[in-house]
């Protein structure tokens, strides 16, 4: 499903100052695959999530999403293909204050131009799934942490994705409400979901299938190779 080919990232600071980012990575991801990505602070894996997201793009490298070489395409396919195969998933949530719960959910709905009345039925199916339809007309302050991402993980599969992105989707969460959520992506994977997620979290990251571990911007596929090349 995600195959990404030597890939580079560098930022430009001040004085043309180049900052490598990413460095020769290459991953890929079976459809159905729950990756974990680790890896400390800094090493770039928000990046790599953007890139893998559409968000971003590389300095250099291939990258294909369903077989589609995704770096050649125009913004507006990208977006495209971000609304209709990705959900996105967000350690702070990001859900809009002032709307309702069911609002939120029916966002990406608004954007595909989905009809209101098919817009609610399937927001509400996905409130369902995460198992808060009764906090349906809730907004996110009326919210405790664990229910405004049961909000988020339903508004990222109401379009029902292929693949979930999250970035620390438990890192604002006590560990009872962050369990909640990783039962969820068990369930969502279970179904055939594919999840590639990031955290810092042991215990969040033995959820996955795979754990893989970045360290300045390089890729490894053990801790302890990991640690081995960045000596
Ligand atoms: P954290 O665990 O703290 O979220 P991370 O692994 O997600 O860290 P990134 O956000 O990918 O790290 O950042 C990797 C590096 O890229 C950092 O050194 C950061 O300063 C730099 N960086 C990120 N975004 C930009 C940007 N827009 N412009 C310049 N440098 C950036
Ligand atoms: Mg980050």
């Amino acid at each position: 499903l995600v195959e990404l080919k030597s890939i580079y990232k560098d930022y430009y600071g001040d004085k043309q100052l180049v900052v490598p980012v990413l460095k020769d990575i290459n991953i890929e991801v079976a459809e159905g695959e729950y990756i974990a990505i680790m890896g400390p602070s800094g090493s770039g894996k928000s990046t790599l999530m953007n890139i893998i997201g559409c968000l971003d793009h590389p300095t250099k490298g291939e990258y294909k999403l369903d077989d589609e070489n995704v770096l050649e395409l125009k913004d507006k396919d990208l977006s495209q293909i971000r609304l209709n195969s990705i959900g996105f998933v967000f350690q702070q949530f990001q859900l809009l204050p002032r709307q309702t719960a069911l609002y939120n959910v029916s966002l990406p709905l608004i954007y595909a131009k989905v009809s209101k009345k098919e817009r609610n039925k399937r927001a509400f199916e996905a409130l369902k799934k995460v198992g808060i339809e009764d906090r349906s007309s809730f907004k996110p302050t009326q919210l405790s942490g664990g229910q405004k991402q049961r909000v988020a993980i339903a508004r990222a599969m109401v379009n029902n994705p292929k693949l979930i992105l999250a970035d620390e989707p438990t890192g604002a969460l006590d560990s009872k409400s962050g369990k909640q959520v990783m039962e969820l992506f068990e369930k969502l994977n279970k179904e055939g979901v594919t999840i590639i997620m990031i955290t810092h979290d042991e215990n969040v990251a033995k959820y996955a299938n795979r754990i893989l571990y970045i360290i300045d911007g390089r890729l490894y596929d053990s801790k302890e190779e990991a640690i081995a090349h960045a000596q």
